[in-house]
């Protein structure tokens, strides 16, 4: 298909939508680079709008406004996710080592290792302390504050380092940060000493209190525009809070719609939906619940099923565009490209389909239908050529409910990379298209 870019098509009025939407994407990607930030900042603006929500674990989060019509008649429901890869600190993290003090980690989700080496990173999460208390950190975001880093080697001694596999560049057990290299006046472990004493007159945390906490690297940089012309956005996390923000705002400002409209904002997508606040969890039925509770219907097993039942909903993940410089690796027909619009996937998955939710054409078609009739710019996509490697969403999680369910969201590049990049018509036209199909 010879199509046209955003930039082409769309008139100057909506291009400057296009440009204020970008402004509080960036802004709030700034603020929000954990899924507990980003629940926490989602309830805020649920509550502004007189939307229901319920929270679980503080991790995920289901938004919900009853009406419509009758519930049996299904919901629409979008489900994102909003956990990013990232560097966890270990339970037992504080590590003294060539007189320098290092914070041990593990990492989270499907990272090029590499990637995450001398850059700045911030420090953000929750300690449980020995009383019970808990404490917010947040460091390395103020300007005036220090960051970590995890240093890598120069290329003078790299030698050995550059004859290995991109893989094996560095150790996942090596990939631990600068966290202090002051002694203290005592005489054995003097540099963990002086880390310790300051984690205590900061904090009132205690080394043995690290153990109850969750505490992730996270890039210390604000999300920004890229190119010259500023016609893309580069942020840590886009996967997948571009279509977390962009499904809340869907909900927040539509009208009036046919059915009950849900987004559920999961959290443990990028580790394979594990967890009681994972997509195999059972919290779709707990939202179900809620929503035949404020209507005031009896939540039956039997109404349970009906309403799940007749749900469709939209996976909204992120999918790869074509990389300008690796090319090759996708089928160009059916890929999908940075500022042609919001993605449609009939299916991800590995090789041979291996383990996706494979939308049904019905289902393709009726989206199509309303993205068309609603104006929004959109596209096909696929994750890379046949036999390239592949991924998945929680489409499929969400599907065995009995939920007809697509994915559908926006193309980045480099994706799962500290910096990942979108484009400010794809942010835009996936706000649009939400919306759109939840009003339908
Ligand atoms: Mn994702
Ligand atoms: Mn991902």
């Amino acid at each position: 298909m010879d199509k046209k870019s955003g930039w082409e098509v769309m008139s100057e009025k909506e291009l400057s939508e296009v440009e204020k939407f970008a402004e509080e994407y960036m802004e709030f990607m700034s603020e929000n680079k954990t899924e507990r930030e980003f629940v926490r900042a989602s309830m805020e603006i649920a509550e502004q709008w007189g939307l229901s929500y319920s929270v679980f674990h503080g991790k995920t989060l289901g938004v919900f406004r009853p009406q419509g019509n009758p519930v049996e008649e299904g919901l629409r429901i979008i489900a994102t996710h909003v956990d990013a890869p990232r560097i966890d600190l270990k339970p037992q993290p504080v590590l003294e080592k060539e007189n320098f003090v290092l914070f041990n980690t593990h990492y989270y989700g499907g990272i090029k290792k590499y990637q995450w080496l001398s850059i700045p990173l911030a420090l953000h999460g929750v300690v449980i302390k020995k009383d019970g208390t808990k404490v917010e950190i947040k460091m390395g975001e103020n300007e005036k504050e220090p960051v970590f880093t995890i240093p890598d080697l120069l290329p003078h001694l790299s030698g050995k380092q550059m004859e290995k596999k991109a893989t094996e560049f560095i150790e996942g057990e090596n990939l631990d940060c600068i966290a202090g290299s002051k002694p203290a006046k005592v005489k054995e472990n003097r540099f963990k000493k002086f880390i310790l004493d300051l984690l205590k007159k900061k904090y009132g945390i205690e080394e043995e209190d690290l153990i109850s906490s969750e505490l992730q690297l996270v890039p210390a940089w604000n999300a920004c525009e890229v190119g010259l012309d500023g016609s893309l956005i580069g942020a840590y996390g886009q996967d997948d809070r571009v279509c977390s923000f962009t499904a809340l705002k869907a909900i927040a400002s539509m009208g009036g719609g046919k059915r009950t409209p849900v987004v559920i904002l999961y959290d443990k997508e990028e580790i394979g939906s594990t967890g009681n606040t994972g997509a195999t969890s059972r919290i779709i039925e707990d939202i179900v619940i809620e929503v035949l509770d404020e209507l005031g219907i009896e939540p039956t097993y039997k109404n349970i099923r009906k309403t799940l039942n007749a749900s469709v909903c939209l996976s909204a993940d992120v999918n790869a565009g074509v990389n300008p410089l690796f090319p090759e690796v996708h089928d160009t027909t059916n890929a999908a490209r940075l500022g042609y619009g919001l993605v449609l996937t009939k299916y991800t998955g590995h090789r041979g389909k291996g383990g996706t939710n494979d939308a049904h054409a019905e289902l393709v078609y009726e989206i199509r239908r309303i993205f068309n009739e609603n104006n929004v710019l959109w596209q096909t996509g696929e994750l890379g050529k046949v036999d390239e490697g592949g991924g998945g969403t929680v489409a499929r999680f969400i599907a065995e409910f009995g939920i007809d369910t697509i994915d559908s969201g926006v193309p980045l590049l480099a994706m799962h990379s500290p910096f990942e990049i979108s484009s400010k018509i794809d942010v835009y036209q996936a706000y649009k298209g939400f919306r759109a199909f939840l009003e339908s």
